[in-house]
């Protein structure tokens, strides 16, 4: 069925494992679909460049997404899924559940930048087709060719195949939180304590509970496939090769244990352990001479007594609006229109 060259293809990736950089470096070989076996009990489908699922033959109870370098420069969370995928290609660890990896912005990479044109992580959900965004833009396709792949990996599952995606960042500024995670809105339905648990494990002690329908990755898995999603940001951005691995043991160990279907330990969740905020306002830019108020590299989750000036800009002024109001991925260079800060209040899970 495979022609000379793609058996060579699969000869090496089982060798080398190196998915991520050809799908970097010789992208025309991993433009078309191509499916393999690993030894008889792992089914690889390359699906496009830079995405890539495992389908152990052991019926499968998780479906796992783990996406990263949807911001092209955020490096760390490349690194650790890269070697997982090298890993598992070459046969040094073996999943026990089907897992999905998708390498977000691959020209970003190369330019070691956010993005090309437009940011990914604002095009899920349909928004790629808004007037606003540029639909010959690189990441307007590639949100599209996500979301499709995204799709078919989860309705390919039995019904009974409980859903997952950690779609993993690095932030751009320093956090008095190194690692935290978004919780995308759930119009209702109850937060998971054991999926606090988990990221916990992963050494993330910090959670934002989303208030609104939002255009990110992770809302779009969580409201169309009911998957426990999450934006996880794990540290301040590096180029490649620049990260302190230690400090990502413990998200590295726990992730490969979860695939892996090795035993979590997971402590019970209890309200000491983690600091919960919500969203409190939802600050757009709406001028050209829209300034922030604070200190440019001012660590995320930085708090403010109330009535604090924020930010200003012609016509508006905005402030804190309680003791304590915490301001995160404050971004006066957006542009008008998008989000500029976000404030977060603390509060507790029911
Ligand atoms: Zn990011």
């Amino acid at each position: 069925m495979h022609t000379v060259n793609t058996h060579k293809l699969i000869s090496d990736l089982q060798q080398q494992g190196q998915f991520l950089t050809l799908s970097r470096r010789s992208v025309e070989l991993v433009q078309k679909p191509i499916s393999f076996t690993l030894d008889e009990h792992t089914q690889v489908s390359i699906i496009s460049p830079g995405i890539i699922s495992f389908t152990p033959k052991i019926k499968s109870v998780k479906a796992i997404v783990l996406s990263s370098g949807i911001h092209g420069n955020e490096t760390a969370p490349i690194e650790i899924c890269d070697q997982y995928v090298v890993d598992i290609l070459t046969g040094k660890i073996r999943v026990a559940h089907r897992v999905l990896f998708i390498f977000g912005n691959l020209p970003a990479m190369d330019k070691a930048t956010r993005f090309v044109d437009e940011n990914l992580n604002r095009l899920f959900s349909h928004a790629h087709a808004n007037e606003s965004v540029d639909q010959n833009s690189y990441e307007c396709a590639r949100a599209k060719e996500i979301e499709k792949a995204v799709a078919q990996f989860y309705e390919a599952g039995h019904s009974d195949e409980s859903r997952y995606h950690y779609d993993l960042h690095t932030a751009i500024r320093p956090s008095k939180n190194e690692k935290f995670a978004v919780y995308p809105f759930l119009h209702g339905e109850k937060h998971s304590k054991d999926q606090i648990s988990f990221l916990l494990a992963c050494g993330i002690d910090t959670f934002l509970l989303s208030g609104s329908p939002t255009t990110t990755f992770s809302y779009y898995s969580s409201r169309q496939f009911g998957a426990h999603a999450f934006t996880v940001e794990l540290g301040k951005v590096e180029a490649f090769g620049q990260n302190d691995m230690s400090r990502f043991t413990q998200v590295n160990d726990t992730l490969k244990r979860l695939i892996c279907g090795q035993p979590l330990n997971l402590k019970s969740f209890n309200h000491q352990d983690v600091l919960i905020y919500q969203v409190n306002q939802v600050i757009n830019k709406h001028e050209d001479d829209f300034v922030l108020d604070f200190s440019d590299d001012l660590p995320n989750f930085s708090d403010f007594s109330k009535g604090t000036l924020l930010a200003h800009e012609t016509g508006n002024e905005y402030r804190a609006e309680f003791d304590g109001e915490a301001v995160v991925f404050p971004n006066a260079n957006v542009a008008i229109g998008q989000r500029a800060i976000l404030t977060v209040i603390p509060t507790t899970l029911d």
